[in-house]
């Protein structure tokens, strides 16, 4: 794979470190679990978008674009992390915020809602869960041309076959860390959410002939709609790739048991986990996504759905800012 074809910026220094988790897997009793830090990625507060933005902002960039216009929830770390290399890049942001728990959304709200603001977004446009986004972003797109504007728009979680190539280099980042280590991982566990770090995690590791499984742990939608979102960009990003052995639907595992009530829906095992990765290893994870994802590594960890003698990889995908906002949930 030589993933220097595509225009790519650079955010972080170097690879992501991965560490054991020492205590962790001591207090579990099963495999030895280890984690990749891409909370530690760059642009502010890290996480994974960042990896994406790598390849979407050199793609805008590239079609001289001026203005990027993109979406998510009203604590979207993808809102906060575009908005950050749009600064960096020196290009305007405007976002439109979905309200997906109806009155969620204040413009005084902590987290990343916050740094919104302190980062100086240009303009925020909060519709009602279930409106049409990308619509929405084409109406801004058409107003912003009229102006002479160059604007450039970036889907939901930066998930398309643009975005994902962000997970396809980190699966390469990987591989070659982990020779480097003398480390076989025998899994990698993920968050399954608007479905660029699965797809593009697991397109990269057949890419690099790397063999080892990757298990999705879902924060949103139930797997039958969830399977097919997933495997659509593997197909997708792998034809963009050119990759002559892709992925195949029997490659999608995703579980779908560590929802609850829905999208950012605090739930009991979510709270657990992130009190347990608190208080074992001092890693912050969030609650919409690593801290449901951390529950779904616990439970099949104690449902003994891996082996004692395996290493379990866990893929911390960032989000602690938002953290913060949701400080009534995990300690009220
Ligand atoms: C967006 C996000 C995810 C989910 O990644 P997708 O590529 O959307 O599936 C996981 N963790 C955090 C912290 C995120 O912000």
């Amino acid at each position: 794979m030589n993933l220097s074809r595509f225009p790519r910026r650079r955010y972080t220094p170097g690879p992501t470190p991965v560490e054991k988790l020492e205590a962790l897997s001591k207090a579990l009793g099963g495999p030895n679990i280890y984690i990749k830090r891409d909370d530690l990625l760059g642009l502010a507060g890290g996480g994974n978008k960042t990896r994406k933005l790598e390849f979407l902002m050199g793609d805008a960039i590239t079609k001289g674009a001026d203005t990027v216009i993109t979406c998510g929830a009203v604590q979207s770390n993808h809102c906060r992390l575009t908005l950050a290399a749009c600064i960096k890049e020196g290009l305007k942001c405007q976002m439109v915020l979905e309200q997906r728990v109806p009155g969620s959304y204040s413009k005084d709200a902590s987290g990343n809602n916050f740094l919104f603001e302190l980062m100086g977004v240009e303009a925020t446009h909060v519709v009602d869960g279930g409106a049409d986004l990308l619509g929405k972003m084409t109406e801004i797109a058409e107003e912003l041309r009229k102006q002479g504007r160059k604007p450039y728009i970036i889907p939901g979680g930066g998930s398309n076959e643009v975005g994902a190539l962000g997970y396809v280099a980190c699966a390469q980042e990987l591989v070659t860390q982990l020779f480097e280590m003398d480390l076989k991982i025998d899994n990698i566990v993920l968050t399954s959410g608007s479905t660029g770090t699965h797809a593009g995690m697991l397109t990269g590791m057949f890419g690099v002939n790397g063999q080892i499984p990757i298990t999705g742990i879902g924060i949103n939608r139930r797997n039958d709609r969830q399977i097919p979102a997933v495997f659509d960009l593997v197909s997708r990003t792998s034809a963009k790739l050119g990759l002559a052995n892709p992925p195949k639907l029997e490659d999608v595992t995703v579980f779908e048991d560590y929802i609850g009530d829905g999208y950012s829906r605090p739930t009991p095992g979510m709270v657990e986990a992130v009190k347990t990765f608190a208080t074992t290893e001092a890693i912050l994870l969030d609650p919409v996504y690593t801290g449901k994802t951390a529950d779904g590594l616990i439970s099949l960890v104690k449902k003994g759905y891996f082996k004692d003698s395996e290493n379990i990889l866990f893929l911390h995908t960032g989000g602690s800012p938002a953290l913060y906002h949701y400080k009534a949930d995990i300690l009220p």
